[in-house]
């Protein structure tokens, strides 16, 4: 019996004593099933590979994002909030190893785990196992746990306090459930956001799309809604899952590219 890991998105399946048939999170239209055709591993391969590494980068005071190298699956990477001694994992990699653990155990642990929406779902049950830490979901997106646990905890609603200076923000879009993490630092205020929203290749501007892979974008009144709620948090800087960072200003560049994108949408950023 084994918990298998698709080799595409990087997401965890249940117990089963053969591979699934397909991945419930690939065979979607916001991802894809491989050119290779759907393959399975487990994380003991992966760990017994000896081919991976978390690679841990201090990104400001109290906040560290972790990724694998080389890359597996989606590739994103999550980041340890450290707040107050209350740490949250925000969003999930698939590969955990010991050497992981210890450097988490190091920056004092994981209190709880956060995620935005199902692509990052990865082994969030291995990570919650290892540190005891319950796992917040949204309910809109609880059809897509392909491992579930005792850790989940589902909540409901458009916002939810995880901790003094941590609040969760369900926005929508990408995902029903789609959330983003709003985050007062002791230094700064910042906004963490999977890839709800999406820092583009000009920094200074991000995007929302429904499907990031397969470039499916949203509707005008989506992406508004989006704008809306986003334009009631404070912050001034933003993480996104690739890495890339909006340092100073962020809250002001999200509503100036909701609207060139709404703009776009609606035929009036063109001179045809
Ligand atoms: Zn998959
Ligand atoms: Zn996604």
């Amino acid at each position: 019996m084994n918990y298998y890991i698709c080799e595409t998105c990087g997401v965890q399946h249940d117990l089963s004593s053969t591979e699934p048939k397909e991945c419930k999170i690939c065979t979607e239209e916001r991802q894809y099933v491989s050119v290779n055709e759907q393959s399975w591993t487990t994380l003991e391969q992966l760990v017994q590979s000896n081919q991976f590494k978390n690679e841990f980068t201090a990104e400001m005071e109290g906040l560290h994002s972790i990724k694998t190298t080389p890359s597996f699956g989606i590739g994103q990477n999550a980041y340890l909030i450290q707040n107050k001694d209350f740490n949250v994992l925000w969003d999930c990699i698939t590969y955990i190893d010991e050497e992981t653990i210890s450097k988490v155990r190091e920056l004092g642990g994981i209190q709880a785990i956060a995620l935005s929406h199902p692509h990052y779902y990865s082994t969030q049950v291995e990570w919650a196992e290892a540190f005891n830490a319950p796992i917040y979901i949204h309910e809109d997106d609880k059809e897509w746990v392909t491992r579930p646990s005792k850790h989940i905890i589902f909540w409901a609603g458009d916002t939810l306090k995880l901790h003094d200076g941590i609040v969760l923000h369900r926005i929508g879009g990408h995902f029903k459930g789609a959330t983003v993490l709003e985050w007062n630092s002791s230094t700064d205020s910042v906004l963490l956001v999977g890839d709800i929203v999406r820092v583009v290749a000009d920094r200074q501007w991000v995007t929302f799309m429904y499907s990031y892979p397969n470039f499916i974008p949203l509707p005008t009144n989506t992406v508004k809604r989006m704008a809306q709620q986003l334009n009631s948090i404070q912050f001034n800087k933003l993480f996104d899952a690739f890495h890339r960072v909006i340092s100073t200003d962020a809250q002001s560049r999200v509503q100036l590219s909701a609207k060139r994108y709404i703009a776009a949408l609606e035929g009036e950023l063109f001179e045809t």
